[in-house]
């Protein structure tokens, strides 16, 4: 007999080489028809597999993170097979599952797949599946593997850096790859394939290798899982902050300016700034005070912090002066420049916490291929701050953090989020900078404030930054997909390294503790997400313009600049479009603009002196007649609805 631990901490007796499936089915008949993936201490493995040892067992269904991945990978077995057989020849080389979905790298040679392709090998694939093949591992010495695979060079790398005596091939139908397992049981339960795209990919990702064909897929148990998918990839598109961008003239990159570096247009500037003012006013109240630090550094600040070492050689390298032996770096972080302000005079314990906010420009270079609209930039803004404290301050700063990161989210419409608090790896001490004495403070810190205002978290060690343990929100954006926004940060490393102290009770000198916060992030990823996820409809106190005057003919422009002086009396923002053009096409345009509310003045209303109001996206509603007061206390009430008080 084996002892099977279960997740829930119960224990089954079972047969030795008993399977997860048997196990499954011990529980109940439904968990076992849903079971399609295992894991056994911590090593993924097939429902089929044999354990001969005790240990701790999990299943999983489709349901779970794990599942879906035994899903896609099986899947990419299954194409791999249909590659084979319609490009005979190609050279298959990895083909794991990833976020959404799969792919697999090709070595094509001289053929060529093409989206006309994509069809016939979706099809081959669900006929295959249809088929329900088992997919079984199976063990082969060194030897016999590199002899099976001794025209494929891509594999032969791989299992030449592999121990005898630990490879396996997964076979399926009359098909076999080189595969460490974790799979589906068999290719019966993939209803629906797609595949999604074929791009370049070099060997081993080094651009120094060959170039293969990357091609990705994605499938599903249930057909309408596909057509889901499928939609919500249609509207990602839609909402793609790069074309919202362009069309709503928030900002621009050019070339002659650089990659990554994104110009902001009147439009986003003047987004940002609603953005920077309305975290300013919850700052102010939270006891943040402003300060201002230049874009570069010397090179020995960075070198000090510790960041130099750690990301010198991947980063803008450093800027010479004509005087000899100068080097300054661009900004990659606003921390140590905050650190020497701090350091600009003596502190006593009664001064702290202070608290240093700026919105800082720091400077990283990414990899062009990287690079991604405004989510990965090579310059941005981040809404930073640091707090220094003492450690009895700790715990109190942390909740006050977490406050404002819940009024940023909730005046923003992000309903849906998830905390992570990140630790160290306990297994890889080296990793670390700082005493196990202070992480395990500050790890305590931050569980505490976490359960404390009631949050919805996770541990995750190991993702911990090297110089302290964190708490990141992960944020679902209104198509279910998770971006981490948020990050606050504990930091016993930087007061050490940069020699802060304050004067306690007992007049000696201590290191206070630092925090390291940015509720946005950086400014720039921000907007892209808030873009994705309210699809340029932001709420109406953060629209640049909130309502736009719609003149019936060029007749009534002296009336339009009337209601608009009156409108910024009462501080709403609004635009005139008095072009000679009809007013349905004013209005038309000024839906794809965004403008929460059209204002249509006419001759009646100048006569009575009102507004004809109409509400984006509300098109049969019809217009609503107003004076502006009346308006005035409408746009207010909108407000009001998002935007509270902190
Ligand atoms: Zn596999
Ligand atoms: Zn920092």
């Amino acid at each position: 007999m084996i002892r099977v631990t279960l997740p829930d901490g119960s224990i089954k007796e079972m047969a030795q080489g008993a399977t997860p499936m048997d196990v499954a089915k011990s529980i109940s008949e439904g968990l076992a028809r849903n079971v399609i993936s295992a894991s056994y201490n911590g090593t993924t493995i097939e429902t089929t597999t044999t354990l001969t040892t005790d240990g701790t067992l999990v299943l999983y269904t489709w349901n779970d993170v794990a599942g879906k991945k035994a899903f896609w990978h099986s899947t990419s077995h299954v194409m791999a097979q249909a590659l084979e057989e319609l490009y005979p020849g190609i050279k298959l080389t990895l083909g794991p599952a990833i976020d959404n979905g799969f792919y697999y790298d090709v070595d094509f040679g001289d053929q060529k797949i093409t989206d006309a392709d994509f069809k016939k090998i979706e099809d081959r694939v669900l006929e295959i599946s249809r088929e329900k093949h088992e997919f079984k591992m199976r063990p082969v010495s060194k030897a016999e593997a590199l002899e099976v695979y001794k025209n494929n060079e891509y594999k032969t790398e791989l299992i030449s850096n592999l121990e005898d005596g630990t490879i396996t091939f997964c076979d399926h139908a009359n098909f076999f790859d080189l595969c460490r397992g974790g799979h589906i049981p068999n290719t019966g339960i993939i209803k629906a394939m797609k595949i999604l795209s074929v791009a370049g990919a070099y060997w081993r990702g080094d651009e120094k290798n060959k170039q293969l064909t990357r091609v990705y897929g994605i499938s599903f148990p249930k057909q309408k899982d596909l057509t889901d998918y499928l939609e919500l990839l249609e509207e990602a598109k839609r909402r793609d902050h790069r074309k919202l961008g362009k069309e709503l003239d928030l900002f621009h990159f050019s070339q002659k300016v650089g990659q990554g570096l994104p110009l902001w247009l009147p439009k986003g500037a003047a987004l940002r700034d609603r953005l920077e003012q309305f975290l300013k006013k919850a700052q102010k109240k939270a006891g943040y005070e402003q300060v201002v630090t230049p874009h570069i550094g010397m090179k020995d600040l960075y070198v000090t912090s510790g960041h130099y070492a750690k990301y010198g050689a991947d980063s803008f390298q450093p800027i010479h002066t004509p005087a000899e032996g100068e080097e300054f770096l661009l900004k990659p972080m606003n921390c140590p420049h905050h650190c020497e302000i701090y350091n600009a005079r003596p502190w006593s314990y009664k001064d702290l916490p202070k608290r240093y906010a700026e919105f800082g420009t720091v400077y990283r270079y990414e990899q062009s291929g990287e690079l991604h609209g405004l989510t990965r930039v090579r310059g941005f803004t981040q809404d930073d701050a640091h707090i220094f404290c003492t450690p009895d301050q700790l715990d109190a700063e942390f909740k006050n953090v977490i406050d404002l990161v819940l009024y940023v989210f909730g005046s923003l419409g992000f309903e849906n989020f998830t905390a992570q608090v990140s630790v160290r790896d306990l297994d890889n001490p080296d990793k670390y900078i700082g005493s196990v004495e202070n992480w395990e403070k500050a790890e305590n810190a931050i569980i505490s404030a976490a359960k404390d205002k009631g949050l919805n978290y996770v541990i995750e060690a190991g993702e911990a930054a090297f110089y302290g343990p964190k708490l990141d929100f992960m944020v679902k954006d209104a198509l279910g997909r998770s971006w981490q926004l948020g990050t606050i940060q504990v930091d016993y490393n930087l007061p050490e390294r940069f020699e802060l102290s304050y004067k306690g009770a007992d007049d000696k000198l201590h290191r206070p503790v630092m925090i390291h916060r940015a509720p946005f992030g950086s400014m720039e990823r921000f907007i892209a997400i808030l873009l994705e996820h309210t699809a340029g409809n932001f709420p109406i106190w953060l629209m640049p313009e909130q309502a736009i005057i719609l003149s019936l003919s060029e007749k009534y422009e002296n009336y339009a600049k009337k209601v608009l002086d009156l409108l910024e009396n009462h501080e709403i923002r609004a635009l005139i479009d008095n072009r000679n053009e009809t007013i349905g096409k004013k209005i038309r345009e000024a839906e794809m603009k965004k403008y929460p509310f059209m204002l249509i003045v006419g001759e009646e209303e100048e006569k009575n002196g009102t507004i004809s109001v109409r509400q984006r996206g509300q098109e049969g509603k019809g217009n609503i007649s107003v004076t502006i007061e009346e308006f005035a206390a409408i746009i207010n009430e909108e407000i009001n609805k998002t935007l509270k008080q902190f």
